[in-house]
């Protein structure tokens, strides 16, 4: 990708109706249009570190057998009133529209109902169970407050999961599994070691529940870590903070310390109650019918996207962990004379086929000091400088983002380094 073909610009002035900081800064560096409050667009750069984050929870659903679908935006009453969830009373962020007949849709903010709904037509046996799917979609919820830029937004992506399971046993399993898979999900994301399993409450709708909490000062949450006898550390959610609870962990109050959290991902075990509530049966090996096994497992994936920012950004701007960057390296071109250019073109060629991705800065009329600030402000991992200063000395100057200095290495070495 070169800088020069780039339609976003980066600006130096803050955006003036934003308050949250991963806004702020995505918006900043060409990543994220501001529609509306709650409602982004995603740039070219922006839609790769999102893709980069659906690829990595891509694979680790895969590799625990979900299989991918999806589902509609658009969906039925019907498919709501069944668990009483249509009504405005019981959920009160959704949007909802009329056909131009009259019939009542809604907009998709959770696709659990409609998720089972369309599995009631293929599950009959228990020969068909069981099954896992997941999808990522654009959920639309009318939050009350979206002023935390990504992280709460009215428009987000979300990767959510079903489990359809034919006893208690095999959901269990595949409950455990999930939770692994999620812990593999946030190390690869480089959040993994802020990020905690918290047991919650669940709500009306679930026998129990974790969710995955992010220690993040922008986060929206509270949880309470503390080291239990093996000297591990454990999390506590704050709506579930009794001394109960707590004796059952090894913890005690006084010991724990309070940190503002953001939810990232979240697991429910439904148990049988609402294929009960949604008549949702198959038929077992003595020809009796019973009721599946429903969990749900969702992963909010702008949101972490928000919560990255927020934690590794500094004071020039994003730090992207390699595994999420839009491209891994930014090869700043400097001096426009035919050599520079031809040497900085084969660069770039080199590096690409070598399977690096590249932000390629090729402008000619942008200052050193310029490049190097959008280099930063971009968060690109490392920074590559091809000068005539470096031509001459046959070097190449290379910068990681979050370092002071710069290494001048030869072009093999630099092939190796970022190869590795
Ligand atoms: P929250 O308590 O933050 O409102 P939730 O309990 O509504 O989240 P779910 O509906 O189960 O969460 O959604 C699954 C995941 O999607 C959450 O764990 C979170 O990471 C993400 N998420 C939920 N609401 C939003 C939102 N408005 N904007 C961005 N991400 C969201
Ligand atoms: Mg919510």
């Amino acid at each position: 990708m070169r800088v020069s073909q780039l339609f976003t610009k980066t600006s130096k002035t803050l955006p003036a109706d934003e308050t949250s900081k991963n806004a702020q800064l995505l918006i900043q560096a060409g990543y994220i249009y501001k529609v509306m409050a709650g409602v982004y667009a995603f740039t070219p750069l922006g839609l790769r570190v999102l893709e980069n984050i659906k690829q990595i929870v891509r694979e680790e659903m895969n590799a625990i057998s979900g299989q991918e679908l999806i589902m509609s935006s658009l969906q039925k009453r019907s498919t709501w009133e069944e668990t009483g969830r249509w009504d405005d009373e019981v959920v009160d962020i959704w949007f909802k529209s009329k056909l131009k007949d009259g019939t009542d849709v809604g907009f998709g903010w959770s696709h659990e109902e409609a998720i089972i709904e369309m599995m009631k037509q293929y599950i009959t046996s228990y020969k068909d169970l069981p099954v896992n799917v997941y999808q990522f979609q654009t959920k639309l919820r009318n939050e009350l407050r979206a002023k935390a830029g990504i992280m709460r937004g009215r428009e987000f992506v979300m990767k959510d999961m079903y489990s359809c399971s034919i006893n208690a046993e095999q959901h269990d399993k595949f409950y455990n599994d999930c939770i692994e898979a999620y812990k593999r999900v946030y190390d690869r994301l480089g959040i993994g070691d802020d990020t905690y399993v918290t047991f919650a409450s669940g709500g009306a709708f679930t026998q129990f529940s974790h969710e995955f909490q992010t220690v993040c000062e922008a986060g929206e949450d509270i949880i309470y870590l503390g080291k239990n006898k093996e000297g591990k550390t454990v999390a506590v959610n704050e709506e579930v903070l009794d001394d109960k609870t707590l004796a059952d962990l090894g913890l005690k109050r006084e010991e724990l310390e309070k940190v503002k959290s953001a939810e990232v991902g979240n697991i429910f075990n439904f148990g049988t109650q609402k294929s009960e509530d949604t008549d949702f049966t198959f038929t077992n090996e003595k020809g009796e019918r019973q009721f599946v096994h429903l969990g749900s497992y969702g992963i909010g994936v702008t949101r972490v996207m928000g919560v990255i920012v927020e934690k590794f950004a500094d004071e020039k701007g994003i730090v992207w962990p390699e595994a999420v960057a839009p491209a891994t390296v930014y090869l700043t071109r400097l001096g426009t004379t035919p050599e520079v250019v031809q040497a900085a073109e084969d660069l770039y060629k080199e590096l690409t086929s070598g399977g690096v991705s590249v932000l390629y800065d090729d402008r000619d009329e942008a200052r050193a000091g310029e490049k190097f600030a959008d280099a930063d402000l971009m968060g690109i991992p490392y920074r590559v400088v091809i000068s005539d200063k470096t031509m001459a000395n046959n070097t190449l100057e290379i910068k990681a983002r979050t370092s002071d200095t710069a290494e001048h290495i030869s072009r093999p070495e630099l092939m190796q380094k970022l190869a590795a």
